[in-house]
């Protein structure tokens, strides 16, 4: 199978489970909880049966590769464990203005696919969803659909979905390490993604910033400039905000 290769565990489902009140060497075993998301999902969705091979994750790039040594009670026995290796070598955040719909659980997926290290849900002036009470709800289901999107694309991490928050307070409480980069439809044509990205020095982590459908207002765009943010084109055409939160993460990975 010439240009194939196979790569381990690439078949085997993959979970997170806090793995703090196990004993996680080779040759122990992990009895799961009743109570533990990943019990129902592994008898009731997956209906594992004994010898099934499933990976273990601890949510801090080491994969716990086990079998299913018996049902009741749940019980999987560690074969290995391995560093995972799926993390990108720098930390993207992504800070995604408020689309409206469910466009949000699109996005939070497509994301943790592609590597996104954390997101940043936030309301900005031109939101067409206001900041609300049951946000606390919304923010667990992003969370458990980061969860999932982890495991099925084999990362390290589950990365982290924080509660939305408004863009007043936002851009006052910002970590100053982060490389920032704002796609901004009415940035200049010749600042382009590939220029921003070659002046990101080592090491250093990203904010990538995508605005509403409404766009970003003058007064935030004019407020990212003046804090030294890379406002930049993505071509001529104007995307949708979930296509151009996807396809600006796409090819900063590509260009790193
Ligand atoms: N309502 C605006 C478009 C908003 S598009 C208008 O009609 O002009 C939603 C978001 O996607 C933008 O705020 C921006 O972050 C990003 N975006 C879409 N197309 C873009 C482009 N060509 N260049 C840079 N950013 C873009």
């Amino acid at each position: 199978m010439a240009g194939i290769v196979l790569l381990q565990g690439l078949n085997m489902p993959k979970y997170f489970v806090d793995l703090d009140k196990f004993d996680e060497r080779p040759g122990q075993v992990l009895q799961l909880d009743k109570r533990d998301p990943v019990y129902h999902h592994l008898t009731q969705v997956l209906r594992v049966r004994v010898g099934d091979k499933i990976i273990i994750c601890d949510g801090h790039c080491i994969d716990y590769h086990c079998h299913v040594e018996t049902l009741t009670p749940l019980v999987l026995s560690i074969e290995s464990y391995r560093e995972c290796r799926t993390e990108l070598p720098f930390k993207i955040t992504l800070y995604q203005a408020m689309p409206k719909a469910d466009k949000m659980e699109w996005i939070v997926q497509k994301a943790v696919e592609l590597g996104v290290h954390a997101i940043v849900p936030v309301y900005t002036t031109h939101c067409v969803v206001r900041l609300s009470k049951s946000n606390g709800t919304k923010t667990a289901r992003y969370q458990k659909i980061a969860e999932s999107a982890a495991g099925q694309s084999m990362r390290g991490i589950i990365p982290v979905v924080h509660e939305p928050v408004g863009w007043d307070n936002l851009i006052k409480t910002l970590p100053d390490n982060q490389f920032m980069i704002t796609a901004y439809e009415k940035a200049d044509p010749q600042h382009t993604l590939m220029t921003a990205v070659k002046s990101i020095k080592d090491a250093q982590d990203i904010g990538l910033w995508i605005g509403p459908e409404g766009g970003f207002s003058l007064k935030e765009a004019e407020a990212m400039e003046a804090a030294e943010f890379n406002l930049v084109s993505l071509g001529v055409r104007i995307l949708r905000t979930e296509t151009a939160a996807i396809a600006t993460l796409a090819q900063i990975v590509v260009l790193l």
